[in-house]
């Protein structure tokens, strides 16, 4: 099974990619996961992507669809199923993805837009094992649950760029909702719910 997790950011596409890949034994492919380990490890991709998403913009769609088409051609997504979680984010994206994949369900998260720049200022994600977690659980603990690492706030998650990203997502991105649903393969779930109602809802979905 192919899946894409549509949704604003903030909306929880991560979260729910993590649980959903763990539970249904899909590959989670995050375009964002990909430019990051690229940053860090400081490649051609990555010098251009970080000076993308430091602006909150997208990384031009001939870098990343590029990434994923790569990606997807491995030997393991050949094999198995997967998430894509945070791709394709415009109708070009879309469009190329038709081209080398076969997408059979997208998972559009909804989620009240004045609830994510809270949501994502708030975050503080952990650079090793990729939790995420928000200050108002984590009671001052600054450490990853799972493995101990130093919990970070991710450079692109402070208001201004945020702002940015829920602009380019309202003008690029929300329209694939429209493409999807006329392709017949649209399924919606209300991300302002907690994370396991959310997850409920997309088992549901599943069957
Ligand atoms: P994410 O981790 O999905 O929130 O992505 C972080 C940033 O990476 C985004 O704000 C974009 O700048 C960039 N990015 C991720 N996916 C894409 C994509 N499909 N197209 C262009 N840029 C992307």
């Amino acid at each position: 099974m192919q899946i894409i997790l549509l949704g604003a950011p903030g909306a929880g596409k991560g979260t729910q990619a993590k649980r959903l890949s763990a539970k249904y034994n899909l590959l989670h492919v995050s375009t964002g996961d990909i430019f990051r380990e690229n940053i860090k490890n400081s490649t051609d991709i990555g010098i251009i992507a970080k000076s993308f998403i430091d602006k909150g913009q997208l990384v031009p769609n001939d870098v990343t669809v590029e990434i994923v088409k790569e990606r997807l051609e491995q030997e393991d997504c050949k094999n198995q199923g997967y998430l894509l979680d945070g791709f394709p984010r415009n109708i070009e994206q879309a469009i190329e993805l038709d081209k080398f994949s076969k997408i059979d369900l997208v998972l559009n998260i909804g989620v009240d837009i004045n609830k994510l720049i809270n949501r994502i200022t708030g975050r503080r994600v952990c650079p090793k094992c990729g939790a995420s977690y928000h200050v108002t659980t984590l009671n001052g603990e600054t450490l990853c649950k799972a493995c101990k690492t130093e919990l970070i706030l991710r450079d692109d998650d402070n208001e201004e760029t945020v702002t940015k990203r829920i602009e380019v997502y309202n003008k690029q991105t929300a329209p694939l909702i429209d493409y999807y649903k006329k392709q017949g393969k649209i399924a919606t779930v209300d991300g302002n719910l907690g994370i396991d109602e959310t997850f409920n809802q997309i088992v549901k979905i599943l069957g």
